[in-house]
């Protein structure tokens, strides 16, 4: 985007050239002589006996003013239809001319010099291509099918009528037919070859809808080829865990059994031993524990209804008051808005991302934020905390499923929270992320699609 001093600059230029131009139209207009073509030429001879020398021609008038003017709308918003019709007028006015010199039709040819008529043809194109983004020139330029077929298309509808015209007005100069037989020649060619590029057209439309069809049923079947093998596996991770837990049990109730009953027979080392068992299927556990709540995610969705974030927020708030109190934790939010959701999941996501900035706080006092903000198609939610942060490298990879950046020794927990985030906030059709600086805190967002 050209800087706005430019852009000034550029207006008051083209603000000048329009106005040279409409007080010159005023004169052809109303006969009145304003002066303005003696301001540098005092040689006030008249050309071919009608205008003055230095006066531009009537076309040439028209032309410039519209031109002048659009380039003073087309960086503008409102004015940007307007300059777009401007253009296209003065885009006719220099075809008409252009047209005139090639069929020699002497009233058009004389208004405006031939290059001054290509010249401004190529200027309104000029102004057009300005602001590709908008109008019609965005739909040209766009890659959709019909900025396809508006590319292809375009130079036909452009130089076909001239070049069939100027055929025949040669081959009538030449003496090959008479006036009429000759319109009737160009109107035949003029329907073959429109016809032709209309049939060119249709087909390359056919083929790129074919091409999409088949790239729409290839989609559909690898997505639901996808959400099959997803389903398997929810389905299997269910399973697993579901069965393993019993045999699970069963080992460290053994093993528990065995610590009680022979603690005095055993000696130190068999001790330690028994202690490492116990303590591995307790942490078995709780990761088949967590994977099952994981996978039941998807089984025990409910459907997204109309939720008091307020509520929910007060509810997180409360279950983790404890460890609230304990970190002596300063917590503030945004006024909370009414939100599309599954109530229990949503629940979720906002207690593992405080209980989170309790867990991963530093050595300063914790300042819990929950912000939200109204992102038109979509809720924007985040909670802010002044604690350990992580590091850039490891942002995405926080949200798989048991990864961790610390031991058990530093922090509790087993690395669900955060992919049961992002799975619940995915199926509520939003994103998860977080922007984060170690020892200064982290930023967890997520969206919340309306
Ligand atoms: P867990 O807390 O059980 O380890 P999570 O999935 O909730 O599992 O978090 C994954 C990892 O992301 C954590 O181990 C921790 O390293 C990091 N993390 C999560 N939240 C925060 C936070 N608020 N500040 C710093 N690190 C965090």
């Amino acid at each position: 985007m050209p800087s706005e001093k430019l852009l000034t600059a550029v207006r008051i230029c083209a603000g000048i050239a329009a106005i040279l131009a409409f007080l010159t139209l005023l004169e052809y207009l109303s006969g009145l002589d304003l002066g303005i073509d003696r301001w540098m030429l005092s040689n006030t001879a008249t050309h071919s006996g009608h205008q003055p020398v230095g006066r531009m021609a009537l076309i040439s008038a028209v032309a410039f003013c519209t031109i002048g003017v659009a380039l003073i709308l087309v960086n503008q918003t409102p004015g940007y239809r307007l300059a777009q019709t401007l253009v296209f007028i003065s885009a006719a006015i220099a075809l008409l001319a252009i047209a005139g010199y090639l069929y020699q039709a002497e009233a058009f040819q004389g208004q405006m010099a031939l290059y001054a008529a290509i010249v401004i043809f190529l200027l309104s194109a000029g102004i057009l291509c300005l602001r590709a983004e908008r109008g019609l020139m965005a739909r040209v330029a766009s890659n959709s099918f019909g900025g396809i077929m508006a590319r292809r298309l375009l130079p036909a509808a452009l130089l076909i009528p001239v070049v069939l015209g100027w055929l025949q007005h040669e081959g009538q100069r030449a003496g090959l037919y008479s006036p009429e037989p000759g319109l009737a020649l160009l109107a035949v060619a003029d329907v073959a070859l429109f016809l032709s590029v209309v049939w060119w057209g249709v087909n390359s439309l056919h083929r790129m809808d074919s091409k999409r069809r088949l790239a729409e049923h290839e989609l559909q079947e690898t997505a639901a080829k996808l959400s099959r093998s997803n389903a398997d596996l929810e389905q299997f991770a269910y399973v697993a865990s579901h069965d393993l837990k019993e045999p699970l049990r069963a080992i460290s109730g053994s093993v528990q059994i065995l610590q009680e009953r022979y603690q005095k027979q055993l000696d130190e080392s068999a001790e330690e031993i028994i202690k490492h068992t116990v303590d591995g299927a307790t942490r078995m556990q709780t990761l088949i524990d967590d994977l099952l709540t994981y996978s039941r995610l998807t089984a025990r969705e409910a459907p997204l209804e109309p939720t008091d974030c307020s509520e929910i927020l007060d509810e997180a708030l409360a279950n983790v008051e404890l460890s609230l109190k304990e970190s002596k934790a300063v917590v503030t939010h945004d006024p909370m808005p009414v939100v599309k959701a599954d109530r229990t999941q949503l629940l979720q996501v906002f207690q593992n991302l405080l209980s989170n900035g309790i867990k991963y706080r530093g050595d300063r006092t914790l300042k819990l934020h929950v912000g939200v903000e109204d992102k038109d198609h979509e809720w924007l939610f985040w909670v802010r905390d002044n604690g350990i942060g992580i590091a850039p490298q490891y942002a995405t990879r926080i949200f798989r499923i048991f990864q961790r950046l610390h031991t058990r020794k530093e922090y509790s927990g087993t690395g669900i929270g955060l992919a049961v985030c992002k799975k619940i906030v995915e199926r509520h059709g939003g994103r998860i992320w977080v922007e984060s600086e170690p020892e200064e805190g982290s930023t967890f967002y997520f969206t919340l699609s309306k």
